[in-house]
């Protein structure tokens, strides 16, 4: 058996980290700025421990010089010794926050606000880069100045440096494929994303601002670092047109705080829908100690949130070396829930402070909470007392109400125009209606005939119900009507009723479950479901109807096909099915019998 050490040449390590450890060139500024942030942190930790004193206002500056083809990252931080550069920087994956930390944050539940973690964010400049030049005075008396200078290679050359105060500048010689960098806007475009809420102020120019009055490009007290009692309407507001450029006002929003057993913070808006059919597209931004990590991520924010808009500031996540990938952890879980509970609570506490207004909200969250009922098991049993229904005639119903009525069928409506002739059929019949038309709602009452056994919803076309049926049809009557209907329309399936209303002839029902198989295969463009069959459409005929009952008295041919052909195509004019050929020959039989009425 041999044992031994496995060895790693940096000179191949290297191009590795730079090429391919981060997925996005423009990280290279966020740990640059990182690093410089940390610095001061670490100077102020030490001031605050008596080791050192500070006169000076702590800040980060970018500086762009165009022309030389550079651009500088500075801070008046902690500085680093000859020995601390051989030791943090010249060491790659050494980190110096690491060690920091584990020397002056002893208390366990102390707050870290150091940023650095992996010892690797350094040499991401090389990403931009083809020489990196590092001035550092460090804090400690006596300490001499250190210029570091290397071109990205394993190489590295140290020399006195003429810095005279405290703190670190990197100079970073913008290689040739990435000029862009040089640009002022790409740099403050870079620094918005990633810095805008870093705690020490940062200051980007580039040399053509002379007497004008710089202001730093962060916020350095975001807002979701403020206790919730201390913050105003209008900062929430103004802070959700900064953040999400939505110039909108949110409907409400829930600020999140929490300090134990874990660290999280942020704010999630309800953002307000502008039209009806819009798609919604949320944003949840995650930071990690105020640094953006990015939007959106899945770990993190349970997959229907995506649908709010908002911050999240966890310190705590276990971030890999890339930051924006998370390693598997329950603490990312116990996140996840927290949000999911603090949101369910949030709407549930709405509801039982003002049901009007929650009411007015309605209409813009209901998609966010179906999908969320859908996604979530546990949400939907928080939620589930505070779904509404819109009522057709005015008004809300609540799950709850409707559960506890003696309601089993429920009637929806999904277009009020096109579904006309059956909601005034149902409206005679003192049935109560509701409107579900949004595209979730085929999903949603699938879920709830699921979880809420006994209720059964039905689109007010489908198949009719008993209510409003009336006397039985004479067995030789339905045999008659239907087949002079069938001869018409022989692919047809003719059912003839008598319904409690005379005044309509006919019309078409779908069976509830063919139709909504239809729609769902429909929405996922038939995957799997190939060979689906159209749902299947039923020609009822109500025998209680004064035109239908004329057919039994007519003797001529002709005249029951005229009279049937019109029964069928009214049936179609009000589903809003009357199209083509069918409208022509409705049109013209129309004329036809117009023409024998007044000739006479
Ligand atoms: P990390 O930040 O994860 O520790 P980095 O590669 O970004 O790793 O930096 C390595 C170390 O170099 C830091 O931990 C720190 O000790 C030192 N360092 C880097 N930049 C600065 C700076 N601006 N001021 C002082 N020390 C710095
Ligand atoms: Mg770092």
């Amino acid at each position: 058996m041999a044992k031994g050490k496995i060895s790693v040449h940096t000179d191949n390590l290297l191009p590795i980290i730079k090429k391919w450890l981060y997925s996005d060139s423009d990280i290279f500024l966020r740990e640059l700025v990182s690093n410089a942030q940390d610095a001061v942190m670490k100077h102020k930790k030490l001031v605050s421990l008596g080791e050192t004193q500070n006169n000076v206002e702590y800040e980060i500056n970018v500086k762009i010089n165009k022309e030389k083809g550079i651009i500088s990252v500075s801070d008046n931080g902690i500085g680093m010794t000859e020995e601390e550069v051989e030791k943090y920087i010249n060491q790659v994956a050494f980190s110096g926050a690491e060690e920091f930390i584990q020397k002056y944050e002893k208390e366990k539940d102390e707050k870290s606000q150091i940023i650095g973690h992996f010892g690797l964010g350094f040499y991401s400049a090389f990403m931009a880069a083809s020489t990196v030049e590092i001035d550092t005075l460090s804090y400690k008396e006596g300490a001499k100045a250190v210029h570091w200078i290397s071109d990205g290679g394993a190489e590295f050359e140290i020399s006195p440096s003429d810095k005279s105060e405290r703190g670190t500048v990197i100079t970073l010689h913008i290689s040739e494929d990435n000029k862009k960098f040089l640009e002022t806007n790409e740099i403050r475009n870079i620094l918005t994303k990633y810095c805008s809420f870093l705690p020490v102020k940062i200051y980007l120019t580039d040399g053509t601002e002379e007497d004008k009055e710089i202001t730093p490009i962060n916020d350095a007290e975001p807002l979701w670092l403020k206790k919730p009692s201390e913050c105003t309407e209008d900062e929430y507001k103004a802070f959700y047109h900064r953040v999400f450029l939505d110039f909108n006002e949110p409907l409400f929003w829930i600020h999140l705080n929490v300090d134990y057993p874990f660290n999280l913070k942020g704010i999630l808006y309800f953002p307000k829908l502008n039209h009806e059919f819009q798609t919604i597209e949320g944003q949840i931004k995650l930071y990690n100690n105020q640094v953006f990590i990015a939007d959106n991520i899945k770990e993190v924010t349970p997959e229907y949130l995506m649908l709010l808009k908002g911050v999240i500031d966890c310190p705590d996540l276990p971030l890999n070396v890339s930051r924006s990938f998370l390693q598997n952890d329950g603490y990312v879980n116990k996140v996840s829930s927290h949000i999911t509970k603090k949101v369910a609570d949030k709407l549930t506490g709405l509801y039982k402070a003002d049901k009007d207004q929650y009411a007015k909200y309605w209409d813009d969250i209901n998609p966010f909470v179906k999908y969320g009922c859908m996604r979530d098991e546990k949400f939907y049993d928080r939620v589930k007392d505070v779904i509404l229904f819109k009522n057709y005639e005015e008004g809300y119903i609540s799950l709850k109400e409707l559960t506890e009525s003696d309601v089993k069928e429920v009637y929806y409506i999904t277009d009020i125009d096109a579904q006309s002739q059956y909601i005034e059929l149902l409206k005679s019949e003192d049935i109560k209606m509701v409107l579900l038309n949004n595209m979730i709602d085929n999903h949603f009452i699938s879920l709830l005939e699921y979880k809420l056994s006994g209720i059964k919803f039905k689109r007010v076309d489908s198949y009719v119900s008993e209510s409003i049926k009336g006397t039985e049809t004479a067995e030789e009557d339905q045999e008659k009507l239907t087949d002079v209907f069938k001869k018409l329309l022989p692919e047809t399936k003719i059912e003839v009723q008598a319904l409690k209303s005379e005044n309509v002839s006919a019309m078409y029902v779908l069976s509830e479950e063919a139709r909504r198989m239809e729609e769902m295969s429909k929405m996922y463009g038939n995957i799997g479901m190939m060979n689906f069959p159209k749902s299947e459409e039923t020609l009822l005929i109500n025998s209680a109807n004064p035109l239908v009952k004329l057919i039994f008295e007519i003797t001529d041919e002709n005249d029951i096909e005229l009279l049937c052909s019109q029964i069928i195509s009214m049936a179609k004019l009000s589903n809003n099915s009357l199209t083509g050929e069918d409208k022509k020959h409705f049109i013209e039989k129309t004329s036809e019998i117009l023409e024998r009425i007044f000739k006479n």
